[in-house]
């Protein structure tokens, strides 16, 4: 990754004239010009090669308003890293693995699910570039172990699952399709054990009645005898855990 060290760009904005930092990101198979603000409230300038810099700029200027707002807009110590420092676990296959991170180099993520642990390491000085890759880092460990955790419920109940999708939504913890598939949120691991469970029953019970009747209440009272105070529980968490790992990208793109 080629990047450089934060510089100011000054933006016309509804606040008036401001100045604010932003770090420009040249990776290979960029394929369009991007503005991006992080949950740190860090703005990024992802820039194809073949774009010039000053060309970039002219798009973040031309941003200027909605960059300002979502910085406004962002909620204050909301970063996840600072998050998993409070509390230092995932949880995943039923369990609950403890998470250490660390300074240096090389970057490294690797997990045991044996030992029940997930370690990274990343380099101490890019915030960006760290953050980037403990949100990768997580989203590996999701995607192997939500499907996983999927399919063993799934046999226990003898319900018949086509496809799980582990993805970032931004606001559903999940979602089942008529075709059998169940897309979940990668946030799930950082639920306690029982909301995430009771998660994947949520939508697993939704294989039987495609909606939120009485009906399909009361089956997923089967699955989960605490769903209804699982559920308030997940609506109470969400508020901060939807949060995080969140970036916020500009809905437009330039420069094909
Ligand atoms: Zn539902």
């Amino acid at each position: 990754m080629a990047e450089q060290a934060n510089r100011i760009c000054y933006l016309e904005t509804v606040s008036g004239r401001v100045g604010i930092p932003y770090r420009v990101h040249r990776r290979k198979g960029m394929r369009h010009l991007r503005v991006v603000v992080d949950e740190s409230n860090q703005v990024l300038l992802k820039v194809p090669f073949g774009i010039s810099e000053k060309r970039a700029v002219e798009f973040l200027r031309q941003q200027g308003d909605w960059v300002w707002r979502v910085m406004q807009s962002m909620p204050k110590g909301l970063r996840l890293e600072s998050y998993l420092h409070e509390a230092p676990h995932l949880s995943g296959l039923g369990r609950r693995f403890s998470v250490e991170i660390a300074n240096g180099t090389p970057a490294e993520v690797w997990w045991d699910l044996d030992a029940g642990t997930w370690f990274g390491r990343f380099p101490k000085d890019d915030d960006a570039a760290r953050r980037e890759m403990l949100i990768e880092g997580l989203r590996a460990f999701a995607s192997e172990v939500i499907p996983a955790r999927v399919f063993a419920i799934a046999q226990k109940y003898d319900l018949k699952v086509n496809r799980v999708t582990v993805r970032d939504q931004r606001t559903r913890w999940g979602s089942c399709s008529a075709k059998r598939t169940i897309s979940l949120n990668w946030r799930l691991i950082l639920l306690p054990v029982a909301l995430h469970d009771y998660i994947i029953l949520h939508e697993l019970a939704h294989l039987t009645h495609l909606n939120h009747s009485k009906r399909y209440w009361d089956l997923l009272r089967e699955y989960d005898a605490k769903s209804e105070q699982h559920d308030r529980e997940v609506t109470e968490i969400s508020r901060v855990v939807m949060r995080l790992g969140r970036v916020t990208k500009v809905p437009v793109n330039e420069g094909r």
